[in-house]
Parts: C-alpha cells; sequence; structure tokens
C-alpha cells in the first residue's frame, strides 16, 4: 500500500522534516525486530518529540485508516514492532527524559524513549532500582517494556513490569490523551485500567509517560554457579530451594549447548561436559545473603550438583551475569533461523517440561537449546533451523508447537514475557476460552474501531 503523499506532507508538519523518513533504506532499517522470520516494511517512520505529536499522528492516522505501529528499540522477539501491514512505524525513541526521581515517594515517571539501562543507573546513584530486567535491557525502551509487561531474571523474587506501574500517560488511537492511575502504592478508584495497557503489545494506543513504582536497591548481591550431570535434575532444584524459605532474586538455567558457547565467546572455565548449570543471585541483607549462598550450597549438593562455584566478589559476579546474558544472544547467532520461546509451566513442572524439550530433540533430531528463566518456570527452548530449509523449518516448527501444547497440558502458558505478537497469535484459541477471547477482542474494538493500531497482531 503506497501512502499518499498528502499523508506524508501532514506528517511532515506535525513531526518536522528531522523526525519523518521515508527513503528505503530508513524504511528497511524498520521492517523488522529481533524475531527471525517476520519483515515488512512500512510507507513511513515518524519520531514524534511530544505527546502532542503523537495525538496529531493518531488522529490523522485514525481519519485516513492508516496502520500505526508502535516502536521502541525493536528489542522484541514477538513480532510486535514488524509493521506487517504497512503504513506509519510511530518510534518513541525520541521521547528519552526521565522525568521525575522522587525518593521519598519511591516513584519516578519516565518518557518512553528511556532505555531501561541508563533508567537504572540513574536510579543506582539515589540507591534505587525498577527491577524487571529483561536481557535487552542495553537496548530496550520504557514503551516497549510496558507494552510488553517485560520480565527477566528477577521476576522470580520481584515480579516483572506490571507490578511496577502505578499510572500512564496513554494515546489513544483516536489521538486523544488519557492519564490513568495515581503516584500512589495503593489506588482502588474504578477499573484498573493501567494493567490493561500494560502488556497490550502496541494495540491499544500509545505509552507516552509511565509512573513506576521503586525499591530500595538490596544493599548486597552474591552469585553462585551449580553444575549438574543432569538438566532436568537442575530443573527440579529451583522448588527444593524455595520450599527451604529462600527466595534468590534469581535462578536461571543453561543447558550444554549455551554453557559451550559461552566457552566458545569468553572462556570461563565453565565446565564443557556439564549437562546443566543453575546460575543464583542472591540479594538483601549482607548476613543473609552469605548465610543463604551457604544453604543454597549446601541443597545443590545434596540433590546432585558435580561442582558449585562461588563468584568472589562483584567484578566476577558481573562476568557470569555477563556470560547468562551472551548465552542468550548467542542462541540466535548459531543458526540462519531460530525460533526462541518462552513457555512458562508451574514450578514442579520444570523437570517435565525440560525432559519433553529432550524426548522430541531426540525423536525429531532437531537441536533445541534450554536457557531461561528458571526461577519462575519462564524458559526458553530454542529451536535452531534454517527457514530457507522447507524441510528443516517445518520440523522444526511442528516439534516447536509439540512444546507449546506439552506446557499447556502441563497447566503453563504459551508466552511468559514475550507476547504474542504474530509468532504466537496462532494459539490463541488454544491457550484462551473463546468467551474470553472475545472479550480481549471486545476491548480492541471499543479502543481502536477502526483497527489501526498494530494490525495483524496478537489475533489471526
Ligand atoms: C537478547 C534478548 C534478550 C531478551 N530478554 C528478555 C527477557 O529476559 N525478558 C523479557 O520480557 N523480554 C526479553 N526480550 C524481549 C524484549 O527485549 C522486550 O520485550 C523489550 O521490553 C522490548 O522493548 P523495546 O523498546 O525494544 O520494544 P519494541 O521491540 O520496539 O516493541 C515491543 C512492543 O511494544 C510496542 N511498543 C513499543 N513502544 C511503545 C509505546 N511507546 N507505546 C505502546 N506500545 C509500544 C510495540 O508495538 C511492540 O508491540 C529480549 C530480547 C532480546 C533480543
Amino acid at each position: 500500500m503506497a501512502l499518499d503523499q498528502s499523508i506524508i506532507d501532514r506528517l511532515t508538519k506535525i513531526v518536522g522534516t528531522e523526525n519523518i523518513f521515508t527513503e528505503k533504506e530508513d524504511l528497511a532499517a524498520y521492517a523488522y525486530d529481533a524475531t527471525s522470520i517476520w519483515v515488512h516494511e512500512p510507507e513511513v517512520v515518524v519520531f514524534p518529540i511530544s505527546t502532542e505529536q503523537i495525538s496529531d499522528v493518531m488522529k490523522l492516522a485514525n481519519a485516513e485508516k492508516v496502520p500505526v505501529t508502535p516502536r521502541g528499540g525493536g528489542t522484541n522477539v514477538s513480532g510486535g514492532s514488524v509493521p506487517i501491514e504497512g503504513g506509519i512505524v510511530l518510534c518513541t525513541a525520541r521521547m528519552n527524559q526521565i522525568v521525575e526521581i522522587s525518593k521519598e515517594n519511591m516513584i519516578a515517571v519516565v518518557e518512553p524513549g528511556v532505555v531501561l539501562m541508563n533508567l537504572n543507573l540513574a536510579l543506582a546513584a539515589e540507591g534505587l532500582m525498577f527491577p524487571p530486567d529483561p536481557q535487552s535491557f542495553v537496548g530496550a525502551t520504557m514503551g516497549g517494556v510496558v507494552a510488553e509487561n517485560s520480565g527477566g531474571p528477577a521476576g522470580l523474587k520481584y515480579g516483572v513490569t506490571k507490578h511496577y506501574v502505578l499510572g500512564l500517560e496513554w494515546v489513544l488511537p483516536d489521538g486523544d490523551v488519557i492519564n490513568i492511575g495515581a503516584t500512589t502504592t495503593k489506588n482502588r478508584t474504578g477499573y484498573d485500567l493501567p494493567q490493561l495497557f500494560v502488556g497490550s503489545e502496541g494495540t491499544l494506543g500509545v505509552m507516552t509517560k509511565a509512573i513506576l513504582k521503586l525499591i530500595p536497591k538490596p544493599p548486597a548481591a552474591r552469585t553462585m554457579a551449580a553444575v549438574f550431570g543432569d538438566v532436568a535434575e537442575a530443573g527440579s532444584l529451583v522448588f527444593k530451594v524455595l520450599q527451604e524459605g529462600i527466595v534468590p532474586g534469581k535462578i536461571e538455567l543453561l543447558d550444554n549447548w549455551v554453557i559451550n558457547r559461552i566457552e566458545e565467546m569468553m572462556p570461563m572455565g565453565l565446565p564443557t561436559d556439564a549437562d546443566a548449570m543453575l546460575l543464583f543471585e542472591l540479594d538483601g541483607a549482607k548476613e543473609a545473603v552469605d548465610r543463604e549462598l551457604g544453604r543454597v550450597s549446601e541443597i545443590c549438593k545434596e540433590h546432585g550438583a558435580d561442582k558449585i562455584m562461588v563468584a568472589a566478589d562483584p567484578e566476577e559476579a558481573m562476568k557470569y551475569w555477563t556470560a547468562r546474558k551472551a548465552g542468550f544472544a548467542a542462541v540466535f547467532g548459531k543458526s540462519p533461523t531460530t525460533l526462541a520461546e518462552d513457555v512458562t509451566v508451574p514450578r514442579d513442572k520444570i523437570p517435565d517440561l525440560i525432559r519433553k524439550c529432550k524426548e522430541l530433540e531426540e525423536e525429531t533430531g532437531i537441536t533445541i537449546v534450554i536457557i531461561g528463566h528458571a526461577g519462575d518456570g519462564n524458559l526458553h527452548p530454542s529451536i535452531l533451523t534454517d527457514e530457507d530449509d522447507a524441510e528443516h523449518f517445518k520440523k522444526a516448527q511442528d516439534t516447536m508447537h509439540a512444546i507449546f501444547d506439552a506446557a499447556l497440558e502441563m497447566g503453563g502458558v504459551v508466552s511468559g514475557e514475550h507476547g504474542v505478537g504474530l509468532e504466537k497469535k496462532q494459539f490463541m484459541e488454544k491457550a484462551v476460552s473463546p468467551r474470553v477471547l472475545q472479550i480481549m477482542k471486545d476491548i480492541k474494538k471499543l479502543l481502536d474501531p477502526n483497527g489501526i493500531m498494530n494490525p495483524g497482531k496478537i489475533w489471526e
């Protein structure tokens, strides 16, 4: 679909010539996100720098029925920011101010383009933190974090983004600007609308400001790794630790494939023959952290850990966590196409899900890599394939579907944090009952009757 020149002219008037792009190379750069298989160019990319500009863009798009796809850092892994029906990519990256940090009220007010890492660096200087930690924090923006309800390793102890959003300034698909929620931590005024918009994946409008709840940065943290000869055994350790009344800040699982890739990229003496490694961070008061670290080491040994490695200092701890991040990046770099999923199961089903993946790997001969936030049952089984090899790709997709089915049978969900986007919309009917699906569609219709907001996402 080619956009009428008069629409481009009106958009230019709204955002200024420096904030609009229509050249072929520009459009190509905004045709994809961090998924491997979804690519579609927009007709125009705009970078509004104020709420008013976004409101005007939305009024124009709504009147002319032009699709609008919001975008932040483009790091999502569900196809969320791919403009699959063309139209306008509305990138909020240039609205990147931290408007307020209140130490007294422990809140921050941020614009959507603030990069998560920059927010946490600013908060750390005040002894505060915003806990949700998607491992893309170097590039993920707060608009994307809110719209994806992002989580990360810290989800185990601290929850995900929705637990920290107190209020929002939001531009609706018709261009109206609303303010919902408040700066207070308690608020029981009507329906909890901020929670509706958190995780809405750009389909219900555009976030222009968020009021975030913060917590004090824990005074101490220590990292340890436990190496196992059986990946499913490692998975079962998670609930054994929690049953002891210890809630680590993070528990991450890396399988043999990931350990080997880490050793290739940044040798740090990890045992490359180990079937799996659990990486723990314990945080809180120093005395409690030391005590809990000792007890977690014992529990790991009692349950089959072959080796325990404790980071001697924060620098060494940083090395482990950098390795964990590099491990996920390696998953994407090692094959032409990667199907990186994020099924989540109740914690006591983690070993069953891991065993199922291993069974499928044996049956199909397809490589299934397992890395993930084991602490909250959110694993990222990733399938290495090549979409240009039709037979292999079909087998890979069928295998992934079998993993989704298994997770649902275990009482889990098809996405713990990456969202539905384009990747998982074909599973919505399986994962959600018809009445609930209809309620969701009715909400979408109410707020976006012309269907211009990130069309093609979430539902078939
Ligand atoms: C290596 C890697 C590791 C990752 N690790 C994690 C992880 O541990 N946990 C996790 O949860 N995710 C993870 N992700 C996924 C991703 O990084 C997060 O979803 C991130 O929060 C997206 O932020 P973004 O700014 O890149 O958003 P984008 O990718 O640009 O957009 C994401 C979605 O939000 C919408 N959107 C963007 N801005 C706005 C706005 N202002 N208003 C309304 N909607 C908007 C878009 O339309 C799209 O649907 C990872 C990704 C990678 C590549």
